[in-house]
C-alpha cells in the first residue's frame, strides 16, 4: 500500500502523541460532565476510536452517517442525514468527532442541526484542519493537526474508499487520482 504514498503529512509517532494530548485536555474539560461523542462515519472511525481510549471519564458515543452531495474531492455544502443518533441529546454536552474540516460545510449543517435538538453544549474536535479551504466561519474546538491545502488520505480519510487504513496521513501521487 505504501508504494501509492507520495509523502506523510503526519506519521504515527504524532498521531499517538497528539490523540493522548487531545485526550487529557477533554478528560479535563469535561469531568462531572454527561459527555456524549458523536463520531461522524466514515472518516472519524480511527481517530475516535484512538481518543475515547485515551478520555479518563465515562463517557457515551454514537454515530452519525452525512451524505454531502457531490465527489469525494469537491463538496458541494448540501448534507442529507443517513443515519441519525439513537437517541436525544438534551441531557448532554456533545462533542462531535469529525476526520477533516475543509470547506466546513459539512460541520456548519450538523453543528446547526445539533443545536436544534438543545443538547447542554455542543463542541467539535477534529483530527485535521486545512484552514486554507475553508467557505465558511467554523472553528474546531479541539484540532488534531493543521495541514496545507493538499488531498490526505489514511486514519479514515479515504479515496475512493480505498486507504482508510493506512496508520498515518499521507498524500497520494499523482497517478493514483489519473488511473
Ligand atoms: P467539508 O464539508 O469541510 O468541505 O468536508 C468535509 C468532508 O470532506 C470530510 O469529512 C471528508 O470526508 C472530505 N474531505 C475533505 N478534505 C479531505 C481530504 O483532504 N481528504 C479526504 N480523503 N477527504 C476529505
Amino acid at each position: 500500500m505504501e508504494r501509492v504514498i507520495a509523502k506523510v503529512l503526519v506519521n504515527e509517532e504524532q498521531i499517538k502523541k497528539r490523540v493522548a494530548e487531545l485526550g487529557e485536555q477533554i478528560t479535563h474539560d469535561y469531568a462531572d460532565k454527561n459527555l456524549l461523542i458523536i463520531g461522524i462515519f466514515k472518516g472519524a472511525v480511527p481517530f475516535l476510536a484512538d481518543l475515547i481510549r485515551q478520555i479518563r471519564i465515562p463517557i457515551r458515543y454514537d454515530f452519525m452517517a452525512v451524505s454531502s452531495y457531490g465527489s469525494s474531492t469537491n463538496s458541494s455544502g448540501a448534507v442529507r442525514i443517513l443515519k441519525d443518533l439513537d437517541r436525544s441529546i438534551e441531557d448532554c454536552h456533545v462533542l462531535i468527532v469529525e476526520d477533516i474540516v475543509d470547506t466546513g460545510l459539512t460541520l456548519q449543517y450538523l453543528k446547526e442541526n445539533l443545536l436544534g435538538r438543545q443538547p447542554l453544549s455542543l463542541k467539535i474536535v477534529t483530527f485535521l484542519d486545512k484552514p486554507e479551504r475553508r467557505k465558511v466561519d467554523i472553528h474546531p474546538d479541539y484540532n488534531g493537526f493543521v495541514i496545507p491545502n493538499e488531498f490526505a488520505v489514511g486514519y479514515g480519510l479515504d479515496y475512493n474508499e480505498l486507504y482508510r487504513n493506512l496508520p498515518y496521513i499521507g498524500v497520494l501521487k499523482p497517478e493514483i487520482y489519473e488511473q
